[in-house]
């Protein structure tokens, strides 16, 4: 692994996405090196020649003034790289952040593939509406090793039980949703217990990794050829179109509400999870 420390201007950057104000990305690179990664495209713009997964920058940056005004505030841990990937365990860089961003009032949103996070949980605690998620789209760990260096599926739901108990508000992130393999019922089982958002995002194959899955589908998968062939060069949608209608029964049957928004926050900590469909993000209504 090449490992770099560099300075950043500053850490928090405002975010265009939906869900959050702030986002804040520790480190550039992942170690966790999903062949699905989207944030591989960060490459050009750091001028790394290697491949995604094999370097990681470490940021160092100025100190945060005036944190009250992150008051009230969303900040998403992290959009293009894992927060708590292994090279947190020694740099503590999301440590630090947080430590930094302690009694400013932010609320905060973390997304990762790791168990690292439960270093960090009493100090989660003390953000108000804390919430942390962990991206599960398989139970199958022969695919999850092929498809990311992270850590296993059971560790993942261990560190989610784990927040959840101690009153933290957990994601079960099913993403992405693999056509013909990630089996979305059988998550949600897992996870229905011990979280109180499930999101499901389909699987997209854009940029330098549509190719790799596909060759990948191919070569372990040829069955699925043809699906893959319909879903990603003919743009067919059936199998969205059933697979949301097979999760509106499964919903259904287990009184789970199935959204299109998430209001997950505004719900009894207790309550059964949200189930969130992301799936082309407008496009399919209840
Ligand atoms: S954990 Fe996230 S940022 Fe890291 S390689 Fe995987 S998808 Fe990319």
């Amino acid at each position: 692994m090449n490992i770099n420390i560099i300075s950043a201007k500053s850490i928090l950057t405002k975010s265009n996405l939906p869900v959050s104000d702030y986002s804040a990305n520790p480190y550039t690179g992942c170690a966790h090196a999903c062949k699905y990664c989207y944030a591989s495209f960060m490459k050009r713009f750091t001028n790394h020649q290697d491949e995604w997964g094999s370097f990681v920058d470490v940021k160092t940056w100025p100190c945060i003034k005036h944190t009250e005004k992150y008051s009230g505030k969303e900040i998403f841990l992290s959009s293009v790289t894992d927060p708590y990937q292994p090279a947190e365990e020694i740099h503590k860089r999301t440590r630090y952040l947080l430590e930094q961003l302690q009694g400013s009032g932010a609320r905060l949103s973390i997304a990762t593939k790791s168990d690292l996070v439960l270093r960090d949980i009493d100090l989660i605690k003390t953000f108000p509406n804390a919430r942390v998620s962990w991206s599960i789209n398989t139970l199958d760990e022969e695919f999850r090793s092929e498809m990311d260096n992270a850590v296993s599926i059971e560790r993942r739901l261990s560190a989610m039980k784990a927040f959840h108990d101690a009153g933290i508000r957990t994601t079960c992130f099913i993403s992405p949703i693999f056509p013909g393999i990630t089996d979305v019922p059988a998550i949600i089982e897992r996870a229905m217990n011990i979280c109180n958002l499930v999101w499901l995002e389909n699987l997209n194959l854009r940029g330098e990794y549509r190719k790799r899955i596909l060759d990948w589908i191919h070569e372990k998968h040829p069955e699925l050829d043809s699906l893959y062939h319909e879903i990603y060069s003919c743009r067919e949608r059936t199998y969205w179109y059933e697979l949301d209608e097979l999760i509106r029964q499964f919903t259904d049957e287990h009184s789970l509400p199935y959204v299109r928004n998430d209001d997950s926050m505004t719900r009894e900590f207790n309550a059964p999870p949200v189930v969130v469909n992301y799936f082309f993000h407008e496009e399919i209504t209840r």
